[in-house]
């Protein structure tokens, strides 16, 4: 049987390789030029990509076209390519924290929906046309879920054991969803075909419901604040959802298509669709509102019993009684805080990433082939191998610029474009006793020279 010399997993050793976790083999370097990434489209390339006429809409569709993050498919409709899609499971993974840290359990339930779902809670007729409707062969009508509140209310009624004593219940998923959204545009912010984690909640009573709502909107600000996105918590509408109170979590910046109340004499701030639109004055002190507008990245909503009386989801007290289960549910745009991340952080020509969610952490750059420097070529792979065995969390992080016919100028300004939180560069320095390495932290505008050991340390 072939065996793996070395492994980064538990079964290190003479262990035979189908017993093993890991990718087999030792790690290849990653190198740039061997990215896919379409990139730097003309904006009329774009314009009848997407099927539009006017202007491209805002600096993060922009910027994520330019660097190939993404590429249009039809209106509303992006593909993800391989940097977006790191930097997604990157996002998954912290939303995947966030949410089992308050016992949320993650399902992964149909984009494919029944009509007599929707037909149940009216919906099928209430959403109009941003319900994306299709019939099978048999005649049976279907929808692309916009969301779920009615699939997960008909699976937890399935289950007709229900005990208080397995309540809360968190259930979630992170999810294609499918909106036919009247003006699809700014690129991921607003799409016909984008990611959302949606979260469930079911309890035992108003009180205990209002609590778990309570947790999950902490969660939400732990994830925005580990983003390092500022944010408010605005009051809200609960529009077609329904439900009794409701908050949406907003980045406040100019291209958001929101207008948001903000109260600055007191804590009051709400979605003016909520709002009396005659209301010039704070509803809590009555001191004069002020506006601003955002970009809504989560809602939340306590919704009681209006789908579970409908699904009859129930659970049973300890009189094994049964009673109606108080429902809560909430979303995170997914693919929408990636684009307003880029938006908010980002300056007009470069990419700025919330270091937790950056495609790549380092990125390194050798020197030009031929150049008077091109002998520290080696001792940049060398700092590459180094790093990568001894902080394994740098592991898959760092790409190796390996594009040698370029000036290290050059590289460095795409490199800026691109927005790797660290760029090393083996430049004239690199040649001295010992080696020094230029290293560029992008967020916090620094450069210093570092030898090997210095580098390792700072990463
Ligand atoms: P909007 O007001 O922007 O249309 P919404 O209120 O219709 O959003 P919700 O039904 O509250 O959206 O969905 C939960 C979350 O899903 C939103 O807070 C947002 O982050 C995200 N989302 C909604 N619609 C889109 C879309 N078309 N493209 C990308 N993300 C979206
Ligand atoms: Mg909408
Ligand atoms: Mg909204
Ligand atoms: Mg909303």
């Amino acid at each position: 049987l072939p065996v793996l010399a070395t492994c980064s997993c538990q079964l290190s050793g003479a262990v035979p390789r189908r017993f093993h976790h890991c990718a087999p083999g030792r790690a290849q370097r990653l190198v740039l030029s061997r990215v896919f990434q379409p990139q730097n489209l003309r904006e009329d390339q774009v314009l009848s990509l997407e099927g539009k006429s006017g202007d491209l809409t805002c600096k993060s569709q922009q910027l994520m076209l330019q660097v190939g993050l993404i590429h249009p498919a039809s209106p509303g409709c992006y593909h993800l390519l391989p940097y977006a899609v790191r930097a997604m499971e990157k996002l998954v993974r912290v939303i995947d924290q966030e949410m089992q840290a308050i016992g949320g359990q993650k399902v992964n339930m149909p984009s494919l929906s029944p009509a007599e779902l929707w037909r149940a809670t009216d919906r099928w007729d209430l959403m109009g046309k941003e319900l994306l409707r299709l019939r099978d062969r048999h005649g049976k009508d279907y929808c692309l879920g916009p969301t779920h509140e009615e699939a997960i209310t008909a699976l937890v009624a399935s289950q007709k054991k229900l005990s208080y004593k397995q309540l809360p219940l968190l259930l979630y998923q992170v999810t294609r969803k499918f909106r036919d959204e009247p003006r699809p545009r700014f690129g991921l912010l607003r799409g016909r075909e984008f990611y959302m984690k949606d979260m469930y909640t079911f309890d035992s009573s108003p009180e205990a419901a209002r609590q778990t709502y309570g947790l999950v909107c902490d969660a939400y600000c732990s994830l925005l604040d580990r983003l390092g996105l500022p944010f408010i918590k605005v009051q809200a509408h609960v529009g077609s959802v329904g439900g009794t109170m409701s908050h949406e979590f907003q980045l406040p910046v100019d291209v958001g298509e929101d207008r948001l109340a903000i109260c600055p004499s007191c804590s009051f701030s709400a979605n003016v669709e909520t709002l009396d639109v005659s209301q010039t004055n704070c509803p809590a002190c009555r001191g004069p509102l002020t506006e601003t507008k955002g970009i809504e990245v989560g809602h939340t909503f306590y919704l009681g019993t209006k789908y579970s009386s409908v699904f009859n989801a129930q659970f049973t007290d300890v009189h094994c009684k049964p009673h109606l289960a108080e429902m809560g549910c909430y979303g995170l745009g997914v693919t929408r805080i990636l684009a307003a991340a880029i938006e908010v952080l980002s300056t007009e020509d470069c990419v700025r990433w919330p270091c937790l969610l950056a495609p790549y952490q380092v990125c390194l750059i050798p020197p030009k082939k031929g150049s008077k420097e091109a002998a520290a070529t080696g001792l940049t792979e060398q700092l590459y191998d180094h790093v990568t065995e001894v902080v394994p969390q740098l592991r898959g992080e760092m790409l190796l610029d390996d594009r040698a016919h370029l000036t290290i100028g050059n590289r460095l300004k795409d490199a800026k474009k691109f927005g790797y939180p660290y760029v090393v560069i083996a430049g004239k320095r690199a040649l001295e006793d010992p080696a020094h390495f230029e290293v560029w932290h992008q967020n916090a505008g620094e450069v210093i020279f570092l030898t090997q050991e210095g580098v390792v340390e700072l990463l």
